[in-house]
């Protein structure tokens, strides 16, 4: 099955794989992982790393990018020129408490649903719509219930390989398998993540940490609200865009309140001593949210970014979390 690109976690999985095409959400390894677009100032890697990896993929019918910041929309119009594959843009309002907001993004989810039909794709009936959805619903549920065994860098693999392959086998969460050990309680904060960043998550471990909260976009802040059933059988597609539109707290949102909501109750909930701030060189969006995010959770922060690329910042990186993780211990 041909596969349609994204990696913005307001994109739905199932809208895709309901129309019989193979969603792949795209968590680039690193910055330069292939040679699309070289390194440009000012330009996110992540988004660099979108591009080149998209570009290097041979069984792509379609790709699709949002709206949600500048960089994805200058993204997209290098993806134009660079990619062979059709593309489509989504619109995702950076409102979201409005009526109309809301009508507009599920108005675009039927616009990507023609996009999708002109790759070859054809419109789900609801039933279609709902078994999918419930499905995945079923894997996202699953990956959480295993959280407590696995540790930070295998949970966030976890959702990688579930966002670029969809449902897969079942992860071990009975209760006779083993709890990860404890250290500090630690969150980790802020935009995607690349593959290669996960590494971060393995040195706050092994330096003495837990990190109980993953709310990076990458990680299970990017994933939408559980879907309500009754709901879902009356009507799949209202549901959905709730879900997603109505579910992933970010800081792109206007206003971003819900965000930290969000935050502070699962700060609470998981009793997190530390934060580790992600995020991206050259995002704006997540570096306006430094100063409000050590103000507003009153727990010590530690500010990584990363330029998903060079080996002396993990080096760098490694000695700032441990002497992070000695500062709490
Ligand atoms: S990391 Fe920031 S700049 Fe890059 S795509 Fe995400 S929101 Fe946009």
């Amino acid at each position: 099955m041909k596969k349609v690109l994204y990696t913005c976690p307001y994109v739905p999985a199932e809208w895709v794989a309901a129309h019989g095409l193979q969603p792949c959400r795209i968590i680039p390894v690193s910055a330069a992982a292939g040679s699309a677009v070289d390194r440009l100032e000012g330009l996110c890697p992540y988004v660099r790393g979108f591009i080149n990896e998209i570009a290097a993929e041979k069984e792509t019918c379609g790709i699709v990018a949002t709206t949600v910041c500048d960089q994805m929309r200058r993204g997209f119009d290098l993806i134009v020129r660079r990619c062979e594959s059709p593309a489509f843009l989504m619109n995702v309002p950076s409102t979201w408490q409005t009526v109309a907001a809301q009508k507009l993004y599920i108005g675009e989810l039927k616009r990507l649903g023609g996009f999708l039909v002109r790759l070859g794709g054809r419109l789900p009936t609801d039933e279609q719509l709902a078994e999918v959805m419930l499905k995945y619903d079923a894997a996202r549920r699953n990956i959480f219930s295993a959280k407590e065994k696995l540790s930070a860098g295998e949970f966030a693999e976890a959702i990688a390989s579930f966002s670029h392959n969809g449902p897969g086998e079942r992860i071990d969460d009975s209760a006779d398998s083993e709890p990860v050990g404890c250290g500090v309680p630690l969150a980790i904060i802020g935009g995607p993540m690349m593959i290669n960043d996960f590494d971060i998550l393995r040195m706050a471990e092994q330096f003495g940490g837990r990190i109980v909260l993953n709310a990076t976009e990458t990680g299970e802040r990017g994933f939408c609200s559980p879907f309500d059933r009754r709901s879902l059988r009356e009507n799949p597609l209202m549901e959905l865009a709730a879900a997603y539109f109505g579910g992933i707290p970010d800081a792109s949102r206007r206003p971003n309140s819900e965000l930290y909501r969000w935050l502070e109750r699962e700060l609470a909930t998981r009793g997190v001593r530390g934060i580790i701030f992600h995020r991206n060189v050259f995002c704006d969006i997540w570096h306006a949210e430094l100063s409000r995010l050590k103000d507003f959770s009153g727990l010590p922060v530690l500010d990584i970014d990363s330029t998903g690329e060079s080996e002396s910042y993990r080096q760098r990186n490694s000695n700032r979390i441990r002497a992070f993780l000695e500062m709490l211990t």
